[in-house]
């Protein structure tokens, strides 16, 4: 269920806590950017706060102020487990269901801390005693601004929390070109701005630091695997693991490949497929009407966004891909008439 109201956590928070946030596995933009800015706002508070994710992220986004000290569960299992042991309130943000925080979540669940949910995914979990989740706003990064100006603390935003809000409304919009529709968002950005943000900066250092094998790998998907199916007003790409190889595939090296599928005209719903320590990682796209999340959870196990959703599959990439082929046809005639 939806739950816009700030006031129940406001009043948890009035005290100094031990706070411990975390964020989804394949951490992305908006969930690095929105931990962050969430976490220097709270040190300002007077509350001690810890940052865990369960897997590295990327190296485009590891520039923002106090990710060096974000604890990774996968690389520091012991120091994490310590800090969850501790922690008198336990954060999610940019995730829905403990699920997503992959083996930390079990422990986290166990946990005696207070849970609160900090989101703009659909259907929360009811694991957490506090919710804020809201799916209409761009980002969770955004959702930590309006938390702030709740608390009326607006005053205590800084050019390192703008720099972590601009990344997480950037990187889930795709540059403001989906989910932009919303004033409050261009708001927001401007305020950013007031706090002297580099703006063009800043995009450098998300988007224009490929590696070249990076930059080939991307060149290979699109000229070599990309498979488009007019008649489903589909594409989807399909990466193996030796293709990775092939590639040096860092993390973070096939961010943004998926949405390639939708620039071509008549296409509406674009995938990749990934393989990937021993699972097969889907990514799903859509334009306008057309729910992938649906889409996901329906058949693969997974969820997301109403037009960016994913899933984690253990069933083979021919299988995965074979599957896919499958549904399409269930799905044709709403493929066609996309608004
Ligand atoms: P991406 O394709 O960028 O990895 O993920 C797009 C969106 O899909 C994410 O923001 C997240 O909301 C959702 N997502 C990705 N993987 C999973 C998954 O395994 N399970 C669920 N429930 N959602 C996922
Ligand atoms: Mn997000």
């Amino acid at each position: 269920m939806e739950n816009t109201d700030f006031t129940l956590i406001s009043e948890k928070i009035s005290q100094p806590l031990r706070i411990m946030i975390t964020t989804h596995s394949n951490p992305d933009g908006d969930a690095i950017g929105s931990s962050l800015a969430l976490a220097a706002y709270l040190k300002k508070k007077n509350h001690s706060v810890k940052v865990m994710v369960p897997d590295p992220y990327p190296d485009f986004l590891a520039w923002m102020d106090g990710h060096e000290e974000i604890l990774i569960f996968s690389e520091k299992e012991g120091e994490c487990k310590l800090a969850i042991d501790q922690a008198e309130m336990i954060i999610a943000a940019d995730y829905n269901n403990l699920g997503r925080l992959n083996a930390a979540g079990e422990l986290v669940r166990q946990s005696k801390a207070i849970k609160v949910l900090i989101d703009h995914h659909l259907n929360p979990s009811d694991e957490f005693d506090y919710q804020i989740s809201i799916s209409k706003i761009s980002s969770t990064s955004e959702i930590i601004y309006n938390f702030i100006e709740k608390m009326g603390d607006l005053h205590l935003l800084d050019k390192g929390i703008a720099e972590c809000i601009y990344a997480g409304i950037i990187t889930d919009t795709g540059s403001l070109s989906y989910a932009c529709n919303y004033i409050k968002t261009y708001l927001i950005m401007a305020d950013l701005f007031r706090l002297g943000i580099d703006g063009e900066h800043l995009h450098r250092l998300i988007y224009d630091t490929y590696s070249e094998s990076r930059l080939r790998l991307l060149g290979y998907s699109i000229s070599d695997q990309l498979v488009v199916l007019q008649e489903y007003h589909t594409a989807f790409i399909t990466l193996s693991k030796e293709d990775l190889a092939r590639f040096n595939h860092q993390i973070g090296d096939t961010e943004g490949v998926v949405n390639y599928g939708l620039s071509i005209k008549g296409i509406n719903l674009a995938a990749l497929f990934m393989e990937r320590d021993g699972i097969v990682k889907v990514s799903f796209r859509s334009k306008g009407s057309f729910a992938v999340n649906t889409l996901a959870a329906e058949y693969f196990n997974g969820g997301g966004h109403r037009n960016a959703a994913g899933a984690n599959c253990k069933t083979t990439l021919e299988e995965t891909v074979s599957k896919f082929r499958k549904i399409l046809p269930l799905y044709q005639t709403m493929l066609k008439s996309v608004y």
